[in-house]
This record gives C-alpha cells, sequence and structure tokens, in this order.
C-alpha cells in the first residue's frame, strides 16, 4: 500500500522533509520556466496548512563529478545554484515564510531545520552539490534523514533514480518507524500510469503508440506494451529499423542494424499473440537534413530510395494511425512520429494530437512525457489528454516494469 500526503495525521510541528523536482530550466539565476515549482505547490500548500515545518530538497542541473578541475565543478555549482529558486517560491507562496539554506550538510542546515517555525519553509541547496546523491551514499542519506519526521516524495521525475534524496533518506525513516508518504503531484501520475500497465476490461482496446529515435532505448518498454496493449503503433525514426527488418528499402533513414533481429522477432511474436503493430505505410522524405537551403522534400509510398530519409509519417500512414486511434478506449503515447522540431515535419505528430483529442470524454488517454510531452504543449493540446507526465525517464521506466520505480517501491 502506498501511504498519500493525506495519510499523514498530525502534521503540525513536525519537520516533514519533501522531495520535490525544482529541476527548472533556467541561467545564470533567471528562471525560464517555473511550472515545476508551481507543480509541487499542492503538496507545500496542505503541509503548510496542516502547520509542518516544511524542508524542500531537489536537485538542479548537472555537476560532472568526474571533472579533474575543482574549479570547473565549483563554476557548476554557482551555476546550479537553488536560490533563485527558493526566492521564486518565495513569491509563489507568499506571505508563507521561505527560508534558504545555502549548504546542503553540517551545523548550519541543522540549525536552519531546526529553527523552522510551523507552516514555514525551508529550501535547501542543490541536492547535488553532494557527490554522494546520485550514489546513494549512506552518510548522506543518514544526515538528511536526522533532519526530518515525516519524508513525502513528490519528484515524480527523480523517482526512477536511487539516488539519496529520493531512495536513501526514506528507507532510513521507514527503518525508523517513521512515515513516508507521496505528494500531490506523485499520486496523479502514479496512479494515471499504473492504469496504463494494470488494464481493466473497460479501457479495451488499448492502445500504445510509440515514436522517436531509437528502438534500442525503448526495447523494455515495447516489450512490456506488448503485453499489455491490443495494437502498438510505430512512427518516428525507429519505425524504419523495423521496416528493414521487414525487408523494406529504407534509403538513408536511421536504422539500428543490431537491432533488426529484435524488430523482427517483436512483429512475429505481436502476430502470434493476436495483436497488431502498426507501422508507416508512407513517409516524408528529404534528400538533405542539412543544410535546408534547396533540399527537396516529398512523401514516398513504400521502400524509400537511396539518397532519401524518412523523417515523418506520410498522410496514408496518418489516415490509417487516426482510424486506429479512433477506436481507443485507452492511449498510451510516447515519442514523436517525425521531426517535430522542424515545421515541415511535423504533421504526424500533429495528426496524433488530433486524434488523441478526438477521443474527448471517450478514452483515457495519457502522454508519458519527454519529447512528445514537449510536442503535445508546443502544438496546444495538453488539456485534450486526461495526462501528460511530467516525467520522461520515470513514465517509461514504469511502464517497463509494471508499475514499479526505486523511489514508489520504498514507499510501498
Ligand atoms: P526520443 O527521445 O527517442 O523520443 O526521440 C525524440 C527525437 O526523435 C526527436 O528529437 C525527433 O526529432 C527525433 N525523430 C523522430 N523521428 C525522426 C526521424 N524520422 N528522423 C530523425 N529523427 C527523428
Amino acid at each position: 500500500m502506498l501511504k498519500t500526503i493525506e495519510d499523514l495525521k498530525g502534521l503540525k510541528g513536525k519537520r516533514v522533509l519533501v522531495r520535490v523536482d525544482f529541476n527548472v530550466p533556467q541561467k545564470a539565476g533567471v528562471i525560464r520556466d517555473d511550472n515545476r515549482i508551481r507543480a509541487a505547490l499542492p503538496t507545500i500548500n496542505y503541509l503548510v496548512k496542516e502547520g509542518a515545518r516544511v524542508i524542500l530538497m531537489s536537485h538542479l542541473g548537472k555537476i560532472k563529478w568526474k571533472e579533474p578541475d575543482l574549479a570547473k565543478i565549483e563554476e557548476m555549482k554557482k551555476a546550479n545554484d537553488m536560490a533563485p529558486v527558493a526566492a521564486r517560491l518565495g513569491e509563489l507562496v507568499a506571505p508563507v515564510k521561505v527560508g534558504f539554506c545555502p549548504e546542503t550538510r553540517g551545523e548550519k542546515l541543522v540549525a536552519a531545520a531546526s529553527e523552522l517555525k510551523d507552516g514555514e519553509i525551508l529550501v535547501v541547496q542543490n541536492t547535488r552539490y553532494e557527490k554522494g546523491e546520485e550514489k546513494n551514499d549512506p552518510e548522506l542519506a543518514k544526515a538528511w534523514a536526522a533532519l526530518a519526521d515525516v519524508y513525502v516524495l513528490d519528484a515524480f521525475g527523480s523517482a526512477h533514480r536511487a539516488h539519496a534524496s529520493t531512495v536513501g533518506v526514506p528507507s532510513i525513516l521507514k527503518a525508523e518507524g517513521k512515515p513516508v508518504a507521496e505528494g500531490y503531484l506523485m499520486i496523479k501520475e502514479v496512479d494515471n500510469l499504473t492504469r496504463c500497465v494494470e488494464v481493466a476490461k473497460e479501457d479495451r482496446p488499448y492502445i500504445a503508440i510509440l515514436g522517436g529515435f531509437k528502438v534500442s532505448d525503448k526495447i523494455k518498454v515495447i516489450d512490456s506494451l506488448l503485453k499489455k496493449c491490443d495494437k502498438l503503433i510505430i512512427g518516428g525514426a525507429m519505425a524504419y529499423t523495423f521496416k528493414k527488418a521487414l525487408g523494406e528499402e529504407i534509403g538513408n533513414s536511421p536504422v539500428q542494424d543490431d537491432q533488426l533481429e529484435y524488430a523482427k522477432k517483436c512483429v512475429e511474436d505481436a502476430k502470434a499473440a493476436g495483436k497488431e503493430i502498426l507501422l508507416p505505410c508512407d513517409s516524408v522524405v528529404t534528400d538533405s537534413f542539412e543544410p535546408v537551403e534547396g533540399r527537396v522534400i516529398k512523401v514516398v509510398e513504400g521502400n524509400i530510395p537511396e539518397g532519401y530519409q524518412g523523417v515523418d509519417i506520410g498522410p496514408k500512414t496518418i489516415e490509417a494511425y487516426q482510424k486506429a486511434i479512433a477506436s481507443a478506449r485507452m492511449i498510451f503515447w510516447n515519442g514523436p512520429m517525425g521531426v517535430f522540431e522542424q515545421d515541415e515535419f511535423q504533421a504526424g505528430t500533429k495528426a496524433v494530437c488530433v486524434a488523441i483529442k478526438e477521443l474527448e470524454g471517450k478514452a483515457f488517454t495519457v502522454c508519458g512525457g519527454g519529447d512528445s510531452a514537449s510536442a503535445v504543449k508546443q502544438f496546444g493540446f495538453k488539456e485534450s489528454f486526461s495526462h501528460v507526465s511530467t516525467g520522461g525517464g520515470a513514465s517509461l521506466e514504469m511502464i517497463e516494469n509494471d508499475g514499479h520505480l526505486p523511489g514508489v517501491d520504498v514507499l510501498r
């Protein structure tokens, strides 16, 4: 059983350590998009209202600890300072008091945490300032766990990583008999993605749509989805590996030759299980990805000639995919149908959005984060989905591992 934040009783005066995802896009302290901070507000506001003493921890950006030049590590730290994030949170929750501790360990942090008053918030410096965070260092986890009476995980985008702040701390607190629970953002993500792996009768036909670049990145997802869904639609660059495996010419399209056997077996196994894998019957192709000046772009049916590469699904494929999608009661989608970053090659990805919009009120539709979530937002379809996941890696791992993630399992 997963305890939720609302199952926690008697929070008044308790020090609640919340692992949030404040990994916002920022440069030199200027936050480009504060959505991730806003996404954590329901959990933070609830805890404040209950009179908890809220300690917030998150990673921000990357610190390459393998870098031998210490000055460069200091530069990376400076570029990923959590202080501006704490300041932005302060504006969002005003007049609630938000303090910031520029350190990740030691007396200053212990003092700041113990001086917190009921309903106040303390934001701790970037967890990745600690080399041991990503290694789930037991000493570090112990130091952080000592700050808290209760642990809440609300960082879905980091829940697939067994780090000190996501797994180490709750493991220790749990062993000490202290409560650990999921926050509101986690509840939404876990519930919606669990529905895609524990498939109810009324959610069939269940159609999975996969796209993106590499087959090898998605093998486990494909295997898992093929067991659960009724039909698998494949687009994006990865479709060309499947097409080549089935004996088609794919010209200069991206291909993973080491995955041809896998792709072939996938199609055979699906067939044997009475499931259909839909592949593009036509493609938008170009003779030059770069430079764009003077390049030829055209639609090709079937085999793609030498000198051309597939960059999007073609109009007939769009029609076939839209027809298939229209019959679904549940959709899980991950990965764009083409190079959606360029206007000329975004029709396929947009068409999937349109088809899913048509399902509003008739089906449960999930976009599994990453590039497809960016596309959904960019094209203005976010509200047409039942759920757009905030964590690309985490949502795929949840599908791969039948609803299990290290950060979620430790709470169970
Ligand atoms: P992924 O991270 O695996 O979901 O891949 C997303 C990336 O795949 C996006 O940047 C797309 O531009 C790219 N992509 C999708 N289809 C193609 C294609 N036919 N050729 C090249 N890149 C593609």
